[in-house]
């Protein structure tokens, strides 16, 4: 049996992983359930999956959990904040993760359940971007697992399942659906509205990454993750917009062979290989009827329309604190998009202002890329408040 905990149980992938575990009640348990802020959606939480633990990141909100708790007659404890979090995490209350807290945020608690050696679902890719060296060396030094449950970087993992298969790869073909505004030019993406930038055509997903999405730098968040996960450089990895989303990342080995890993764009698979590798475990998402979806098509990404790629393939080559910029500058501009603060083309300008006015350090410690992160974000705040 498997005791999961579950960090942002209440967002897009929790709850699709919450819908896996319930599948398996003799294999999978939903043992420690966490959140930012939603108290009572924590607490309904509890009542359909009985964890032993439920923790509120936000600390007015821990009445609200308790009480709740209490109310529906519940043995599950309450608990908030992070350190909280960081210490159910690393203890004997589960034995595998699944990180699926959006932003930086997520780094702290990844962080722990990659020091007690757990197996970890890692959706939470801002955690790599900011501190990817650090949270590989300490998954291999507490003996943690990482699954990838980013869709195409578990495609990726799912081509290339040991490390054998790793001295052949030459490169990794990253797949992207372009987003809600693929083919526009720029300069028709200077009115867009958070609604239409949230309406993603083939994935629902958290706010966040819906946005990401729509400016692609979530592909540029997944070329850095995928540099810290497979070991290669952005020199080795190629995006390529493939609107209809089935298949999901392709890996290509010095013998001329590409291999690819097809699927509905449903995170339910990437998730229940996380919890069944090596073995397959049903997901509740069908297979896929290639005669009814017909073709696939392939096209190069517009860097012009959607700067942000570009900035993160910079951020990367640059390396040291860099990439913790980038990943912070675009949280506090994407979160000033969806209030409406700024227009969508102020995200990649922001983002390419805050890298040129913090140029790279040595990426030595948690705490230079913690001081970078929090830098990055006054630096962005005020090019905000310097918008409105
Ligand atoms: P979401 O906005 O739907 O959910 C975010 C969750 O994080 C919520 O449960 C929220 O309560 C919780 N949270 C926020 N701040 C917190 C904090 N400080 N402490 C504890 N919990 C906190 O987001 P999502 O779409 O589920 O994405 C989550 C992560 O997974 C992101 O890093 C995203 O990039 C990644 N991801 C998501 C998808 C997807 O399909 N949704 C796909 C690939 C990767
Ligand atoms: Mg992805």
């Amino acid at each position: 049996m498997r005791r999961v905990a579950v960090l942002g149980a209440t967002g897009s992938i929790g709850t699709s992983a919450l819908d896996v575990i319930a599948r398996h009640p003799q294999r999978l348990r939903a043992c420690v359930l966490a959140a930012g802020s939603n108290a009572a959606a924590l607490v309904e939480l509890c009542r359909r999956h009985r964890p032993d633990h439920a923790v509120i990141a936000d600390e007015s909100a821990f009445a609200t959990l308790r009480e709740g708790l209490r109310e529906a007659g519940l043995a599950t404890q309450a608990h908030c904040g992070e350190a909280a979090l960081e210490q159910l995490v690393g203890d004997e209350a589960c034995d595998t993760v699944v990180a699926a807290i959006v932003g930086a945020a997520g780094l702290p608690s990844t962080l722990a359940a990659a020091r007690a050696g757990k197996r970890i679902l890692l959706a939470n890719k801002e955690s790599l971007v900011l501190a990817g060296e650090l949270l590989m060396r300490a998954a291999h030094e507490g003996g943690a697992t990482i699954v990838p449950v980013d869709s195409e970087h578990n495609a990726i993992f799912q081509c290339l399942p040991d490390a054998h298969a790793h001295a052949g790869l030459r490169r990794i073909l990253l797949t992207a659906s372009g987003g809600p505004f693929r083919g526009r030019r720029r300069d028709e993406l200077g009115a867009v509205t958070p609604e239409q930038a949230v309406a993603h055509p083939k994935w629902s997903m958290g706010p966040k990454i819906s946005v990401d999405s729509a400016t692609l730098m979530n592909k540029g968040l997944e070329v850095i993750e995928a540099h810290h996960l497979f070991g290669v450089g952005g020199d080795r990895v190629q995006v390529l917009v493939h609107p209809q989303s089935l298949v999901h990342s392709l890996v290509e080995f010095v013998d001329g062979s590409t291999l690819a890993q097809l699927g509905l764009p449903d995170m339910r698979t990437a998730l229940a290989v996380g919890f069944g590798w090596p073995e397959r475990i049903e997901s509740g998402v069908s297979g896929l009827d290639m005669l009814s979806h017909g073709r696939l098509d392939f096209e190069a990404p517009d860097l012009d329309a959607f700067p942000c790629l570009r900035l993160a393939f910079e951020a990367l080559s640059a390396g040291g604190t860099a990439p913790a910029v980038l990943n912070a500058a675009n949280e506090v501009a994407v979160s000033a998009f969806l209030q409406r603060r700024i227009g969508f083309l102020a995200i990649p300008a922001l983002v390419e202002d805050a890298l040129a006015a913090l140029p790279s350090t040595p990426a030595t410690s948690l705490a230079a890329l913690r001081d970078a992160d929090a830098q990055a974000r006054r630096h962005a705040a005020r090019a905000v408040a310097a918008c409105a």
